[in-house]
């Protein structure tokens, strides 16, 4: 099988080929990067290992170029990177790896090219090219890695139960890797996951959450999750997700099974977004259910105020996954809190206050929350669908309009506290905040517009309800 380079990989390739030779070090491009270029997927760094050492390689490597690219090199891990432009090259000597088993760091000495091979995680991930000057282009793949691709299998090379105890980070990568490329995961693999799964507790957070978020980014992200949760590791790595699970019956009651449901939203707002936090907020926007869920004799079950129950989760769950406590922490929160205030407002005579408050509260995020409704609503019944979207079209629609002729999304008070402050002589005080909160509520109510001159008045009048003066 020839694989199709560009002329420019070729160009870079040939390059390698010849300093290699000049050094009489046998070396082969290897992993992610002949794998992608089988299946045709956009690739842009590759790594190179050669039978002797790869700092030493990368430096004859670089002189092959006018102007010479610097040499990134880590001497503790024998590893060089050289970049040229976007596409970044890594350079390593082979090596043989040995476990313990409290550590997934493993020893390694020096080994051959099958050495290596044998050392990684999938036979999809084995595949290697020679570089060599006689053999340039030879495809080298000692586990049908190239009949795993064509049959779309993710499989270990060696016995599986052993190389995810070895390195049980090996388990979120199957999964993440049947995410992205839409491949199933052998029997035997999973089977071989299930039994290791409690071996996760061995890999850091970081690299955990590494591999949640590249399962969040996949087209569709329900795939790796389902996985991660029949294999036993959702338990492990996020288990207030497997709480979302099943469906329970009382009198013949039952309510929907909140994690697929949840799967579902995530799948539809992945269509509409590829933002990494809105997608989150699809995974968390139910998560308060379990702690709110209820049976009501005559009503059937209710979850009331899991959408504040779930906003108070979110930081929790962001500490835990070791996610940033930043603005799109705060950004995820505000939408699961908001999540429910759009279709609240098809059931009511949508009122211009309901929807200026709604402005108001959601802000600039708006679209996202709206995004995140629409993706909310799922349903069986095909009936009930298009009836809550035609519901939701309406409300989008009378937000637009309201948004139009009174501007509250970015809503600036049109009376500052420093005015306030000035005209009546006051220090920052109670009185300042009832003046500036009452004006905002007559805006939002819609007592007086969106203006400063009608704001103006209105602060005269808050302030002789208070007895206060103007003093100029
Ligand atoms: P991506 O860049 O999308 O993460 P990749 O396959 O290039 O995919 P890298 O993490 O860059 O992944 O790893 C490069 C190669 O190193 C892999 O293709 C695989 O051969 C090997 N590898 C990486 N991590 C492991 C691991 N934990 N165990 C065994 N081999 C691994």
């Amino acid at each position: 099988m020839e694989i199709a380079f560009t002329a420019k990989e070729t160009g870079i390739f040939r390059k390698i080929s010849e300093a290699a030779a000049g050094l009489g070090v046998p070396c082969y491009l290897i992993g992610g990067f002949v794998r992608d270029k089988i299946i045709g997927r956009p690739t842009k760094d590759a790594d190179i290992v050669c039978l002797g050492d790869g700092i030493e390689l990368a430096h004859a490597v670089a002189a092959f170029f006018d102007p010479k690219p610097p040499v990134a090199y880590f001497k503790t891990f024998g590893t060089a990177q050289i970049k040229l432009g976007d596409f970044e090259i890594e350079f390593v000597g082979a090596r043989r790896e040995s476990y313990t088993h409290t550590s997934r760091k493993p020893e390694v000495a020096p080994g051959t090219l099958e050495d290596d091979q044998n050392r990684r995680d999938f036979t999809i991930n084995a595949l290697a090219v020679s570089l060599g000057k006689e053999d340039f282009g030879t495809l080298i793949d000692p586990f049908n890695g190239l009949v795993d691709i064509s049959n779309q299998l993710i499989q270990t090379p060696l016995e599986p139960l052993q190389t995810f105890s070895d390195d049980p980070l090996r388990m979120m990568r199957a999964i993440r890797f049947a995410g992205q490329l839409q491949f199933a995961i052998d029997a035997k693999t999973f089977a071989a996951i299930k039994e290791n799964a409690h071996r996760i507790r061995i890999v850091s957070q970081e690299r955990i959450t590494d591999e949640l978020n590249k399962i969040m980014l996949c087209e569709k992200p329900s795939v790796g999750w389902d996985l991660l949760y029949k294999s036993g590791l959702l338990k492990l790595v996020f288990p207030q997700m497997v709480d979302l699970q099943g469906a329970e019956y009382v009198d013949g009651k039952g309510h929907k099974d909140n994690f697929y449901h949840t799967l579902q939203v995530l799948d539809k707002m992945s269509e509409k977004t590829a933002d990494l936090w809105l997608r989150w907020a699809a995974v968390l926007h139910d998560i308060g259910k379990p702690a709110t869920k209820k049976f009501e004799e005559g009503h059937g079950w209710t979850f009331h105020g899991h959408e504040v129950v779930g906003a108070k989760m979110v930081p929790k769950i962001f500490t835990r996954l070791k996610l940033p406590l930043n603005d799109k922490m705060k950004l995820v929160q505000k939408l699961v809190l908001l999540h429910l205030r759009p279709i609240s407002l098809t059931k009511e005579n949508i009122t211009d206050s309901a929807i200026r408050r709604l402005l108001f509260d959601a802000g600039e995020d708006i679209d996202a929350l709206l995004m995140l409704c629409n993706s909310d609503i799922t349903s069986k019944n095909e009936q009930k669908v298009k009836r809550y979207l035609q519901n939701f079209e309406l409300v989008r629609q009378r937000l637009q309009e309201v948004e139009e002729n009174d501007r509250i999304r970015n809503w600036q008070p049109p009376i500052t506290g420093e005015l306030i402050m000035q005209k009546f002589g006051l220090p920052p005080s109670k009185p300042v905040g009832i003046i500036k909160d009452a004006i905002r509520e007559a805006i939002l109510d819609g007592i007086i517009p969106n203006e400063y001159e009608a704001a103006y008045a209105f602060m005269l009048q808050k302030a002789s309800e208070l007895n206060l003066q103007a003093v100029e």
